[in-house]
């Protein structure tokens, strides 16, 4: 097979998350309640967990599920 920009494409499409150093889905879900426990409580969770920052900057599905535990998390305490 030859590799051109077209073929590249078509498979950088298939797999968002797969970029080198960055988490997927899975990984950033695992941690997602430590990370909205941190920031709760003002720690700072982006140091500690800064792969957790960088994916829900950049996968809209997570921040979604990031904003809704939060929210959950305060209606709790
Ligand atoms: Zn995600």
């Amino acid at each position: 097979m030859k590799f051109n920009k077209d073929v590249l494409k078509k498979l950088i499409s298939k797999i968002p998350h797969t970029h080198e150093g960055e988490i997927g889905c899975d990984d950033c879900f695992e941690d997602l309640h430590t990370f909205a426990e941190m920031e709760l409580e003002g720690k700072s969770p982006e140091k500690a967990m800064p792969l957790i920052r960088e994916h829900l900057d950049n996968c809209g599905e997570c921040r979604q599920e990031y904003q809704a535990l939060l929210d959950a998390m305060k209606v709790l305490n």
